[in-house]
């Protein structure tokens, strides 16, 4: 194909993508994959962590290797269960594996996944630039690699990459902070702590640059104030995503920068388990009045302390939307077919840039969490009491 042509396709899956947004983009495709793939509302959402597949269809005899990075987060058991459910529901046969978020694990799982002859790898990588090793052995081959939702780099091996708008997440994040204070308008200063992600994971710095990229002309004016002058995302990060490990950075900062009272007015944090270890932290020793704190991924947990009044918002990635789309990228690439992506820029793993479907984050707090959660099947109300 022409690259010219090419760029025509690109472009209109981009447009159409754009358009229709990504949930709801079975109308520009062609994919008899997804046609058949169980509604994704059905996958293993009744319980959280899900557990339990739907009905797999008559295997077709192709299998698809899912690399998972832990079972410790809610999301990864959620993604698994879900593409499971989906890809069998398809026809594939489907091994799934979690890592206990150890590189050397996940590399051995992979090369057993190509050992018992998988025809396509989904990743999830713990580390991205870890499974190098696994990467060549599937390059050699020639089965073809998905990064799922945390970019592969450092390979020619990767194909494919779909995720969420992980740097429109930190803008989320950044801009609710921007209204809920009014920054706009209000004389402040507010005090403002940071805790972001995991170095290792490549989506972690697209979360802090999109949040960052909003506050920063506020901490700029001094209109928000960092006490703890920690603010460079090497500073703020948090190895692994650990909940103890950001509530024990959070411990020290409020003992050390707010133990007389002082409020702290918010603290951005990048993630939902993140989030859970600052929330601790805030329970265990901070007396000031209670500040805005961000999240991802609406985690039971966060999510019911949204309802509590100890979160004040969560970005909603639902995993079913990625699921999906993945399970009809893999229906294009086995049927040769061109396949669905909406972003050719952004996503440059060192080898070049990697083909990418990014799907739409959603903001949640408590007003809209009935609807975008209970409403939509993800969760049941029991789940969140
Ligand atoms: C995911 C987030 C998740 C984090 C920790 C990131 O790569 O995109 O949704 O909260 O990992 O698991």
């Amino acid at each position: 194909m022409s690259k010219k042509l090419l760029s025509v396709l690109l472009s209109t899956a981009m447009v159409a993508a754009l358009l229709v947004g990504c949930g709801n983009s079975a109308a520009e495709t062609e994919a008899p994959a997804t046609e058949e793939a169980a509604p994704a509302e059905e996958a293993a959402t009744e319980e959280a962590p899900a557990e339990e597949a739907a009905p797999a269809a008559e295997s077709n005899g192709t299998k698809v290797g899912v690399s998972m990075p832990t079972k410790d987060l809610q999301r990864w058991n959620q993604d698994g269960a879900n593409m499971q459910s989906e890809l069998e529901a398809a026809g594939y046969e489907v091994d799934l594996q979690y890592a206990n978020n150890e590189p050397q694990t996940q590399v051995s799982q992979i090369e057993n996944m190509i050992s018992n002859g998988a025809n396509v790898l989904v990743i999830a990588a713990i580390e991205a630039s870890s499974l190098g090793e696994a990467l060549d052995m599937a390059k050699a081959a020639d089965i073809p690699v998905i990064a799922y939702d945390r970019l592969l780099m450092n390979s020619d091996a990767v194909s494919y990459y779909a995720t969420f708008d992980n740097y429109k997440v930190g803008v989320t994040q950044g801009q609710y902070i921007v209204d809920t204070l009014d920054l706009d308008n209000a004389e402040g200063p507010f005090n403002l702590e940071i805790t972001a992600g995991d170095p290792g994971d490549n989506n972690a710095p697209f979360f802090y640059n999109g949040a960052m990229d909003t506050l920063k002309p506020y901490i700029e004016s001094g209109k928000l104030v960092v006490k703890s002058g920690q603010t460079a995302f090497e500073e703020v990060g948090t190895p692994q995503w650990k909940t103890e490990t950001a509530q024990s950075r959070a411990d020290n900062i409020i003992s050390s920068f707010y133990a007389d009272g002082t409020n702290i007015d918010v603290w951005l944090c990048s993630n939902d388990s993140t989030a859970l270890g600052v929330e601790t932290a805030l329970a265990n020793s901070y007396n000031g009045e209670y500040p805005i704190v961000t999240g991802q991924d609406c985690d039971i947990e966060n999510t019911k302390n949204m309802i509590a009044g100890k979160q004040s918002m969560s970005v909603f990635k639902d995993t079913r939307t990625l699921a999906s789309q993945v399970v009809k990228m893999v229906g294009q690439i086995l049927n040769g077919e061109e396949v669905e992506v909406n972003d050719t820029e952004t996503y440059d793993n060192g080898t070049g840039i990697i083909p990418s479907f990014l799907c739409e984050p959603v903001f949640a707090d408590a007003n809209n969490y009935k609807e975008l959660l209970i409403d939509s099947g993800y969760y049941t109300e029991d789940q969140l009491q």
